[in-house]
């Protein structure tokens, strides 16, 4: 895999790097800070000069450092923090688990990308620990609510896009256009606490449950490097705004927890595309930002073993999974460690303290 972050070496400070598999190359004559901010703002055309001179960098015989000795640090400013919910196995587990006996997928869902605004100050790098949040949680049986450590400590399994280019306010970005603003992509853990949650998420949607902590991945991967496969056209079609060529990205996911892989999915079962996302997102007239991560939504496929988050593999604890260890698990005990991973994108990995 190739990508680009931010690293240190003992004793000096973050730099810009660009991965090679398992070796790191010093990029900071080429993109300067400590961050990859001003590079993402730059544009496709300053993306692509950036990207060939780094090539002619390497096949120059560039020293890199093995990737296993450095440091890795957050790779851009997150500005805002989108997450959509664009799978429709996801969305229809959801659905079954939340409201039994009614129709899964609510009226809206085929007709545009649903999603909510997240929190960006709280999105963390691969390594960073995530501590159990505490809140409010009611019990369906109990009469008043308690405050008090999350017992259902979830994760979501998610594709992120890091935007580049921003855009107008005010000026929607057209389908067509959606993806010069879009730089590459990172895995994405969007941590949840199902308990609290579900009891705050009436009628504005998520808040404290999600907002404790994200993680990402340290390399973003630009997009040229992901590969794409044509999807089957969307019924009901969409309105014109969404409407292009269905395709979707192929890649292949897995979650692993304490070392033990308990899913196996592919990106390739979203209904929704970056590209209506943004057209979406930017429809009513909200710019787009450098840093800007947009996530895909936890991924899931119509395979048991390959649903992205624990409330489908255990459907909401009622079948708990059963690990090599001989241990259980319905949610997340603390010290347990949860990697996402994928070939083409790396991993970003959390434990739970
Ligand atoms: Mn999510």
């Amino acid at each position: 895999m190739t990508g680009y972050g931010i690293f240190s070496r003992p004793g000096e400070a973050p730099r810009a790097g660009y991965r090679v598999d398992e070796s790191v190359h010093d990029v900071s004559n080429l993109i300067r800070g400590q961050t990859l901010d001003t590079f993402l703002g730059g544009g496709r055309s300053e993306w692509e000069e950036t990207q060939a001179r780094i090539d002619e960098l390497i096949g120059s015989g560039s020293d890199p450092t093995p990737l296993h000795s450095v440091q890795l640090h957050m790779p851009f400013s997150v500005a805002d923090y989108v997450d959509f919910y664009s799978s429709e196995e996801h969305a229809t587990n959801l659905g079954k688990i939340l409201r039994p006996g009614q129709e899964p997928l609510l009226p809206n869902w085929k007709h545009l990308p649903i999603g909510y605004h997240g929190r960006a100050g709280t999105v963390i790098v691969s390594g960073t620990d995530v501590k159990r949040p505490s809140g409010q949680r009611k019990p369906p049986d109990a009469d008043t609510p308690t405050f008090g450590p999350t017992q259902r400590l979830d994760i979501e399994l998610e594709l992120g896009f890091v935007v580049g280019s921003p855009s107008m306010h005010g000026e929607p970005v057209s389908i067509d256009e959606a993806l010069d603003h879009v730089f590459g992509a990172v895995l994405v853990n969007d941590w949840s606490a199902r308990d609290i949650q579900a009891w705050e998420y009436q009628p504005l949607g998520p808040f404290l449950g999600k907002s404790f902590a994200t993680s990402i991945s340290p390399w973003v991967v630009p997009l040229s490097e992901l590969p794409r496969i044509p999807r089957q056209p969307q019924e009901p079609e969409p309105l014109d705004y969404l409407r292009a060529e269905p395709w979707a990205y192929d890649i292949e996911l897995e979650v692993v927890l304490n070392g033990e892989t308990i899913s196996s999915t592919n990106t390739r079962h979203l209904y929704w595309n970056i590209e209506q996302q943004v057209a979406h997102l930017t429809s009513n007239g909200a710019s787009l930002r450098t840093g800007d991560l947009l996530a895909s939504g936890t991924i899931s496929g119509s395979d048991p073993g390959s649903f992205g988050s624990l409330i489908e593999l255990t459907w909401n604890g009622e079948r708990p999974l059963e690990l090599a260890d001989g241990s259980t698990r319905t949610f997340l005990e603390d010290g347990d460690e949860v990697t996402l991973h994928a070939d083409l994108l790396g991993e970003v990995t959390g434990t739970i303290v």
